[in-house]
């Protein structure tokens, strides 16, 4: 098929390809999604089918505001308006107790659902123009590291999708944060845009689901089925060095072999003449590290490497969700120097 590219400007035909049971590549703040009819098990089908996603790992639902939430959910707790109030639209994501009218196919059969706001308006548009939620997962190729640009997810899914909205690149750069508030206390899926010391301000203790930091066992049952996949990962083995940032940059150019590529804070640019290197910002700007941690990881598919070296972020704040996705696309092969 052939992929139609719009823009803010076309929010009524966007609108149309919901409704009409089509796949829609839309605009968040965190990365590019693939929107379908989150009412419409063929629809929700057909994102599995162009993601090559596996079928028990469920979607999460879009909505323009909180008042959506009880069309979707039941069992509400108080603690989900305070979070939207303060945190939506934004890169949150809440397990809630879904209706019936939320389809298996959507969830994987759980009896919960992922419900986000995002801080984008045309896509808030888009949504209530079609005055249907939108399920979306991240825009990429099942494994592959998630878009942040039109450009980005038209490298996956150009010719595999109706149409793809441009709204230029995403803000954030790493998926929403997931918190389960089925549970008590409430607990961390997976770290995103909102921070955990965010969440706690609100919540008081949050619990971090292991797989946050590591990886599962073979036979181990995650709390979600996502959570067993592996992700985010380019083509060549990535190998991630924790510690001082002088002293993973020495560490990784003693360790570099000529074919290796560097993945490393802007001041170490120039450690590693003669290598493919991408740059995710400053040691200490954790906001753009997480805008360009997927383009750097992408980029290394385009480039002769045998093999990824990159220097870890810390991992409090947003670092928390830098870090997550960095570890994961190394199937977290981490050295601590
Ligand atoms: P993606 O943003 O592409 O990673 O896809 C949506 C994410 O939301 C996946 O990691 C899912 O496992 C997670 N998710 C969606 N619905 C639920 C749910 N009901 N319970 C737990 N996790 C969920
Ligand atoms: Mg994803």
């Amino acid at each position: 098929m052939d992929t139609k590219h719009l823009t803010a400007a076309h929010v009524s035909e966007a609108a149309d390809v919901i409704r009409r049971g089509g796949l829609l590549g839309i605009p968040t703040e965190t990365v590019y999604g693939l929107g379908a009819n989150g009412l419409d098990p063929d629809a929700v089908a057909a994102i599995f089918a162009a993601k090559g996603r596996p079928q028990d790992n469920p979607l999460i639902l879009h909505v323009p505001d909180e008042s959506w939430l009880e069309r979707y959910c039941e069992d509400i707790p108080a603690v989900a308006y305070e979070l939207a109030g303060r945190f939506w639209p934004g890169p949150l994501t809440m397990i809630l107790k879904r209706k019936s009218m939320v389809p298996d196919a959507v969830t994987a059969g759980l009896d919960t659902v992922g419900m986000r706001c995002p801080d984008c308006k045309v896509t808030r548009d888009i949504i209530a123009a079609a005055d249907l939620p939108v399920a979306a997962p991240s825009g990429n190729a099942s494994g592959r590291p998630s878009p942040t640009s039109a450009q980005a997810m038209l490298e996956d899914m150009e010719g595999k999708i109706d149409a793809l909205v441009d709204d230029g690149p995403c803000s954030v750069g790493v998926e929403s944060t997931i918190i389960d508030l089925t549970v008590a206390p409430p607990r961390l899926l997976r770290p995103g845009g909102v921070t955990l010391e965010e969440l706690e301000e609100v919540l008081g203790e949050v619990a971090v689901d292991d797989a946050v930091r590591r990886l599962m066992a073979p036979g181990e049952q995650p709390r979600a089925p996502g959570m067993k996949y592996r992700h985010y990962a380019p083509k060549a083995p990535v190998t991630v060095v924790k510690g001082e940032a002088r002293c993973t940059a020495a560490y990784i150019q003693e360790k570099i072999n000529d074919f290796s590529g560097v993945i490393c804070f802007d001041e170490y640019r120039d450690f590693f003449p003669g290598h493919p290197v991408q740059t995710i910002g400053p040691a200490a700007d954790q906001a753009a590290q997480a805008r360009r941690i997927f383009d750097a990881l992408r980029a290394f598919d385009h480039l002769e490497v045998t093999d990824i070296w990159a220097q870890s972020p810390t991992d409090t704040g947003l670092g928390l969700a830098v870090t997550n996705r960095l570890n994961k696309a190394a199937g977290f092969h981490i050295i601590e120097v």
